[in-house]
């Protein structure tokens, strides 16, 4: 007989660990015990080596669901006898820390249970095990323990106690058990107000299920409370009720996700290739991005003007339920079950406020948005927007990464100092590094509101006691508007911290360079093509390349400035860009060209005036701003109500036949900045004008473009190549999100022998920025 004692660290807390080390014991006849400490699973195991061995490989192949094993170290110990093999109170361990889980979509054994009339969970919405249900939503504190949950105040029932005190039972320890007799309940809360008090708990449980069922299917739209938050739902078939839902929303055309009730619906409005299947089916189940079939029932203004839809599978119990068919003994009496149409699941705010979370704070918010509410009392704790992924070439290409994802960390390479990372204005989200693990935080939003500034607050002070981390050094934007780096520098200077600003593209090559485990020391070219990016000289960037390692970067070659009329209104409003692409090319503005016939001749001399004497004319070289211009040229959009959506709507019409090019110049820097080169677009500008005057159609306009940005890309990283003697190309930023434009450009650098890498775990937009600016910091740190 030997002893032996087992450390393992990563997700071994809250995911079935104890119990699984129980039963491989009992399996192997050994004696000890196993216990959960704040830094990992401790094991003491007796017994025959044999069976000893046959045990430690057991625990390392057949780990639950959602544990991750991060190290696994054992050694012998001296022979110390027991009886039988326990698990033992939680021990706390100074410092130390346990990554958490995501939260994960309801597991099978629960959705079987779910649907089982025998069961005692039967059509219980918060049906849930230790392989599912919610976690970061429902966390207060650690330890990971139900009192520091929102379930607290939840007390259990003796049915639930028992299994979850038995170490046999799936749900032993887990934390979020509950029943219809002990746990969270929904019910549904009409928005009527009579005699000035609303009329609340209407009607309960399964009855408000069916209920609702029944109001979506009369074109109604629900306020769905879920695991992070709110949604709005609607019948996605049903064209009056989805502008209905926009025009409450306030929201013209920035497009709906949609939850449809299992593969077949997926299948019948989408193409869909096994990389996607698997995605949507995942335990993440995050919305993917499909191409929409041309006979699909799903209503048109779901995602106007383009080719795609927005789609998840449900991830919780209540969702299953939701979408299940109603049966002919539901609430309103019918022969046949009825099937439920795909769902708009879109988050429940106004506009860009963050999602609602708070039930008081729902019924304030969507008051006028919604006709019902469909509540629980489960406390959400942190907020989560649902994460939105698209497959490329049969990998993942994040484009929010969020619920299911969050806060899973991204693997370091060497252990690095506490710091963090603020992220960007648009689409933001943080970046807390400790130890080998970089947090970057679930979505947090655009920082264009108290709301979200708040949530942003309360969020990094939230992981920061969850991961026991002391930041030693702050990382944040150049730009000096963007909150976030305000919050940066005020903290920094408050707490008398390191910190560190960090040019935007530089953040984004680093993301994509440290996520891909690129070595330190070696530089790539980047190519970080965006649309807004605070420059060194006070210019906003965008369409740079970079030749960049961890620590510094130097600009190569960039877009040739073009002054942009009114700054950030020009954003808004494609016409005005295009019509400082036409100065800035010595092009008349000819009243037969789309974007000058599109403004008034009021505005027109307005920009014709900023532009000669140089007023709130910021220079850009944005990349994003050019796609711009070449929509507007192209009659796309002369105004938007999205970020980007011109170049969305300019890439859907792209004709995948066409093969045709533009042409630019690859010149000298007029000395911006030290960078060697300058792209002038204006050939491009000149060709696409005389396409249109030859009524070429958009979608070969468009192909051509796009085959001329490819090439550009192409093109320049050549000469970077023979100038530098870099082959790897890193491509990243928010253009990247441009499928047509990222299939063409990888074909080409991969047929020129380039090494490609683009992002896979974080978003190549600012959503992955954070981890950017922490990597950068970090190995600046490293060199003081
Ligand atoms: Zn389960
Ligand atoms: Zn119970």
């Amino acid at each position: 007989m030997i002893s032996t004692k087992i450390h393992i660290t990563g997700i071994v807390q809250g995911v079935g660990f104890r119990p699984f080390v129980y039963k491989q014991a009992i399996q192997q006849g050994l004696t000890g015990w196993v216990c959960n400490t704040s830094a990992g699973v401790d094991i003491e195991v007796n017994g025959e080596p044999g069976e000893i061995t046959n045990f430690i490989n057991n625990l390392q192949s057949d780990a639950p669901t959602l544990a991750r094993i991060d190290s696994f170290e054992y050694h012998q110990i001296p022979v110390y006898p027991h009886g039988s093999f326990e698990i033992l109170h939680s021990k706390e361990v100074s410092n130390s820390f346990q990554p958490i889980s995501p939260d994960i979509c309801i597991c099978e054994d629960c959705l079987r249970e779910l649907f089982d009339p025998k069961n005692r969970r039967y059509r219980y919405p918060f049906i849930n095990c230790t392989n599912c249900g919610p976690r970061l939503t429902i966390i207060e504190k650690i330890p990971y323990d139900r009192p520091y949950t929102t379930m607290k105040d939840f007390e259990m029932c003796p049915d639930c106690k028992s299994e979850y005190t038995d170490p046999a039972d799936r749900r032993f320890h887990a934390q979020p058990i509950a029943c219809p007799v002990c746990g969270p309940h929904v019910w549904l809360e009409s928005t009527e107000i009579k005699g000035g008090t609303r009329n609340k708990l209407l009607i309960k449980d399964d009855d408000a299920i069916s209920t609702v069922q029944n109001m979506l299917l009369k074109g109604k739209i629900i306020a769905i409370k879920g695991l992070g938050g709110f949604h709005l739902a609607c019948d996605a078939t049903n064209p009056k009720a989805v502008s209905e839902l926009r025009k409450r929303k306030l929201r013209i055309d920035k497009p709906f996700a949609l939850m449809m009730a299992g593969i077949a619906s997926v299948e019948a409005n989408c193409i869909i290739h096994d990389t996607e299947r698997e995605l949507l089916e995942s335990r993440e189940r995050p919305i993917v991005i499909l191409a929409r079939k041309e006979n699909s029932s799903i209503a048109i203004d779901i995602s106007p003007r383009q080719n795609t839809l927005g789609i998840m599978l449900p991830y919780t119990p209540l969702h299953y339920l939701l979408l299940s068919p109603l049966s002919k003994n539901g609430f309103i009496k019918q022969n046949e079950p009825r099937q439920i149409p795909p769902l708009v699941m879109t988050s429940g705010n106004i506009s860009e406020e963050p999602i609602a979370i708070d039930n008081y704070e729902a019924r304030e918010r969507l008051s006028g948005l919604a006709d019902a509410f469909l509540m629980h009392d489960r406390p959400i704790r942190t907020r989560c927007d649902d994460s939105v992924i698209r497959t490329f070439r049969g990998t993942t290409f994040p484009i929010r990464r969020s619920r299911g994802y969050a806060p899973f960390p991204v693997y370091l390479k060497s252990v690095s100092p506490q710091i963090l990372a603020v992220g960007a204005e648009l689409k933001n989200a943080f970046c807390l590094i400790r130890d080998q693990y970089a947090f970057l935080s679930h979505h947090i939003g655009d920082m264009e509101n108290v709301e979200t500034y708040d949530s942003f607050v309360d969020s990094i002070t939230h992981y920061e006691s969850l991961f026991r981390i002391q930041p030693t050094a702050i990382a944040y934007d150049l730009h000096p508007n963007y909150l976030a780096s305000r919050y940066a520098i005020d903290r920094a200077k408050s707490e008398g911290l390191r910190s560190f600003g960090i040019q935007h593209h530089h953040a984004h090559i680093s993301a994509c360079m440290v996520e891909n485990s690129f070595p330190p020391n070696r530089p790539v070219i980047g190519v970080a093509f965006d649309g807004t990016g605070y420059g060194e000289d006070g210019a906003i960037w965008g369409g740079e390349f970079l030749l960049a390692d961890y620590q510094t970067y130097k600009r190569v070659c960039h877009l040739t400035y073009i002054p942009l009329p009114g700054g950030d209104t020009a954003i808004r409003k494609p016409a005005r860009i295009a019509l400082a692409y036409l100065w800035s090319s010595k092009i008349e503005w000819d009243p037969e060209f789309l974007p000058v016939a599109a403004l008034c001749a009021e505005e027109r001399s307005i920009i014709k005036s900023q532009l000669e004497f140089r007023i709130n004319t910021p220079f850009s070289s944005s990349m994003g701003r050019l796609f711009d211009a070449v929509a507007s040229i192209t009659g796309v959009q002369q105004k938007v109500n999205y970020e980007a959506q011109a170049a969305i709507e300019f890439e859907a019409l792209v004709d995948h036949n066409e093969n045709g090019e533009y042409n630019w110049i690859m010149e000298p820097s007029g000395n911006h900045n030290g960078a060697q080169y300058q792209i002038n677009p204006a050939p491009l500008i000149i060709e696409v004008l005389n396409d249109m005057h030859n009524n070429i159609s958009t979608s070969i306009i468009s192909a051509r473009f796009h085959n001329s940005i490819a090439r550009m890309v192409c093109k320049v990283c050549n000469t970077l190549r023979s100038d530098n003697g870099i082959n790897d190309v890193v491509l990243s930023g928010g253009v990247w999100q441009n499928m047509t434009l990222l299939q063409r450009t990888h074909n080409l650098l991969l047929s020129d022998n380039f090494r490609v890498y683009i992002h896979h775990q974080v978003p190549t937009n600012d959503g992955g920025l954070a981890l950017g600016q922490a990597i950068i910091a970090i190995n600046r740190m490293a060199k003081m």
